[in-house]
């Protein structure tokens, strides 16, 4: 499967692909942590705010009524990309946290009470841990968490053996942020609805590298941020089964999730208006729209192959370094690789690594559970996207060389 342009003609569409850092060309292998964006998406932000701003569903004129319905298209596009069955069940947020923190309050007022539990699992982001945290706190309700193996591939079997009566909502990452695992969130959610449960998935990364099916899949909730799928950032989405989404309160009170406001008595507009209080960020959801739109006519198998290829260059060249060890090693993974070149601190290298012109990241990756399970501080992560080149990923083993040998 080929992507539908040559490498060369897609870097040029990313302006910042061509910056120098330090006088040296920029790699960019930060991409877990947000992407660069296209002239495409560029350009439909600009063009909006040039020609076309007004405030969405909020007036009669021709500004208000053009953004509204592109607006309503880009829900409509995203609705597309994921396959969701219903244009309603697309909720507009600032992100991936902000998605799940809504979840986690709405549906926590609504399901959950004293001594119920919530499933997540040990290799969340802190996004997917919090929210739910505080929600346990607020309802005296229990965290419970799946682990996961040397590899980083979730104990499926313990998975089976934690759902209870008590389990009112299983959360659970589809890709991990620092091992690179895709779980088999389809088998997750099958298992927990033998049991009744709904889940939610955190869709953050996997939305970047994979062919997000929700009806597929069959997960009541999917979020996402629209920054780590080559869109702007302050926007991302919701999709929520339609049946919860109207069976759950509004998180948030506001201008246009309102049907009729009295002193004595609100009631609430329909979906998917219901969850989108106050002004939206509306310029981000058409720029994120338009994403979409560029990934899809990139063809989105190539670039999931594409990212396999230059995985695999990057993790048989990391094998070949002697002290190297990488974490996340599952069979099914996505093109993040966290790395620990010896006992050299990943701060080190990554400054090191700066200089040369190379952004990877640093730290714990706001999972710090994940780093408590392998009894580390932090790793190195070099988060590969499509336009990234088999050049830069040589370019990076190199630098990664130099700085075990600058350590030796
Ligand atoms: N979940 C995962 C798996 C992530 O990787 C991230 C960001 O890195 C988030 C949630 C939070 O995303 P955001 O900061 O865009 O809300």
């Amino acid at each position: 499967m080929n992507l539908s342009k040559t490498i060369e003609e897609i870097r040029t569409e990313f302006p910042i692909l061509s910056i120098k850092v330090y006088g040296k060309p920029l790699i960019y292998l930060d991409n877990g942590a947000t992407t660069q964006k296209p002239e495409q998406v560029i350009r439909v932000m600009e063009e909006l705010y040039r020609t076309s701003n007004a405030n969405v569903h909020r007036g009669v004129h021709r500004l208000s009524d053009m953004v509204s319905d592109r607006y309503e298209a880009a829900r409509e596009t995203v609705r597309a990309f994921i396959n969701a069955p219903k244009r309603e069940e697309i909720i507009f947020t600032a992100g991936t946290t902000a998605s799940i923190n809504a979840v986690a309050f709405s549906f926590g007022e609504r399901f959950v009470g004293e001594g119920d539990e919530i499933v997540i699992s040990g290799m969340e982001h802190h996004a997917n841990i919090v929210p739910w945290q505080m929600l346990c706190e607020r309802k005296k309700a229990k965290l419970k968490v799946i682990p996961f193996t040397d590899e980083g591939v979730l104990d499926l079997e313990a998975y089976r053996g934690m759902l209870t009566e008590r389990t009112r909502i299983v959360a659970v990452t589809h890709v991990s942020n620092v091992l690179g695992t895709v779980n088999p969130v389809k088998e997750i959610v099958a298992e927990a609805h033998s049991h009744g449960i709904p889940v939610l998935v955190d869709g953050a990364q996997g939305i970047q590298h994979g062919i997000v099916d929700v009806s597929e899949i069959g997960c009541d909730f999917y979020v996402f941020s629209g920054h780590k799928v080559y869109g702007p950032n302050g926007i991302g989405v919701l999709y929520g089964k339609e049946n919860l989404l109207n069976e759950i309160p509004p998180y948030q009170g506001g201008g246009d999730m309102v049907a009729n406001v009295t002193f004595e008595k609100t009631t609430y507009n329909e979906l998917p208006f219901k969850f989108e209080a106050g002004t939206t960020n509306f310029t981000g959801a058409i720029g994120m729209a338009a994403a979409l739109d560029y990934l899809s006519s990139l063809g989105r198998e190539a670039v999931a192959e594409r990212e396999q290829t230059l995985l695999a260059r990057a993790t048989s060249g990391m094998s070949a370094i002697e002290g190297l060890r990488i974490y996340g090693t599952a069979p099914h993974k996505v093109s993040v690789i966290s790395f620990l070149p010896g006992a050299i601190h990943p701060y080190d290298a990554g400054m090191i690594l700066d200089k040369m012109g190379i952004a990877v990241r640093t730290g714990t990756h706001c999972a710090q559970p994940v780093m408590e399970r392998y009894g580390i501080t932090g790793t190195i992560r070099a988060s590969i996207a499509f336009y990234n080149t088999e050049e830069e990923i040589d370019a990076v083993l190199r630098g990664i060389g130099r700085v075990t040998e600058m350590f030796a």
